[in-house]
């Protein structure tokens, strides 16, 4: 994609709307006492109400300093730019940054070494049995897939890392691995929100506070807030929902990566499409499909209309979840 398509709105759309966008210059004090915000450059913007979505930044390693992080553009355009070389690459974590990273690269002719710490790639997010499968798609495709690495490897040459992320929280409010929001995206200060990949909301859906790294809740969550600043009474509560395309496989995923304590699968694990669920208590909390978006979209619904659909009707291809939507 051009860099001149990047930018969400142009700046004159921001003008037409009556919003004054101020770029190039960082927030460095909330000025939650006086009520204004200073800027880098030392000017204060005062407010009354505010909100702070200043999203997350790439996990380091204070060993690795020197690596390649993927977060900004200019990263991104070196990682494009060795890629078009096909200059080898060694990748550290196989998360979903890491693992399309490595299947883009080596469907490109680069050669690929992925190094996890866990058993297997994405593990914590789908379990050890689409983790599995998914170590098995690299290993085909050619990507040299390391896991249980106990240290950091310090291989030379290209180096990513992608090990997670960091929330860019501030200080003055209350945090618990990232700013900790209610449905509406209040924070613990008065008239002041937050919204995006920077908080963990309160979910009415799960009855928790989770935090989700995903573009769609960002924007939906974004949208709520923005709503309830402005007076509006609707709780955000959402099914959050992201996809991942990692080779000629479409992964989609909808719930909040909470700890499950059964899954059960739909459809032949390994033979596309098939969907994973992740039950606590009996209860569906989230679902991964391969090339499985109806499964997906469907339990999507059930989750968030909190229908009972028992583990064997799950697990039964031939039986339609649209039957427990009724
Ligand atoms: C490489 C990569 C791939 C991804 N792929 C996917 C994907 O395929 N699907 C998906 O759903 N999600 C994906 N994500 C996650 C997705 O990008 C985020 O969930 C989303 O961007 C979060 O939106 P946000 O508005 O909360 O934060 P951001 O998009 O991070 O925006 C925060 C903004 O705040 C600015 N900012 C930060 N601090 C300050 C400050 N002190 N003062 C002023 N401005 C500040 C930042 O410069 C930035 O512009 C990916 C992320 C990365 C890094």
């Amino acid at each position: 994609m051009k860099r001149e398509r990047l930018p969400l709105r142009p700046a004159a759309q921001y003008r037409e709307l009556g919003v004054e966008l101020v770029p190039g210059q960082r927030v460095v004090e909330l000025g939650l006492e006086r009520r204004s915000v200073e800027l880098e450059n030392g000017a204060t913007i005062a407010w009354d109400c505010l909100c702070i979505a200043t999203g997350s930044d790439a996990r380091r390693l204070p060993a690795l300093e020197d690596a390649l992080y993927l977060r900004e553009l200019p990263q991104a355009e070196q990682l494009r730019g060795l890629i078009e070389r096909r200059e080898p690459l060694d990748i550290i974590g196989a998360g979903f940054i890491g693992c399309e990273v490595a299947a883009v690269a080596v469907q490109k002719g680069c050669a690929v070494t992925v190094h996890e710490a866990l058993e297997q790639p994405l593990l914590r997010v789908l379990g050890s049995e689409l983790g599995g499968y998914l170590a098995g798609v690299h290993r085909t495709h050619g990507v040299d897939l390391r896991t249980s690495v106990a240290s950091t490897p310090r291989p030379e040459g290209n180096l990513l890392v992608a090990v997670g992320s960091v929330p860019r929280t501030q200080s003055g409010l209350r945090l618990d691995g990232g700013i900790v929001v209610d449905e509406f995206g209040r924070t613990s200060a008065p008239d002041v929100y937050a919204a995006g990949d920077v908080t963990k909301h309160f979910s009415p859906l799960f009855e928790t506070h989770i935090r989700v790294e995903h573009f769609q809740t960002a924007q939906r969550q974004g949208f709520a807030v923005g709503r309830a600043m402005a007076g509006g009474t609707e709780p955000y509560s959402e099914i959050p929902w992201f996809w991942s395309d990692q080779y000629d496989l479409n992964l989609q995923y909808a719930g909040a990566g909470l700890a499950w304590d059964e899954t059960v699968i739909r459809g032949a694990l390994g033979a596309p499409p098939f969907s994973v669920f992740y039950l606590r208590g009996g209860r569906p909390i989230a679902v991964a499909g391969v090339n499985d978006h109806h499964t997906v979209a469907r339990a999507r619904r059930l989750m968030g209309e909190r229908k009972r659909v028992s583990a064997q009707q799950l697990a039964d291809p031939s039986f339609d979840l649209r039957r427990a939507l009724a």
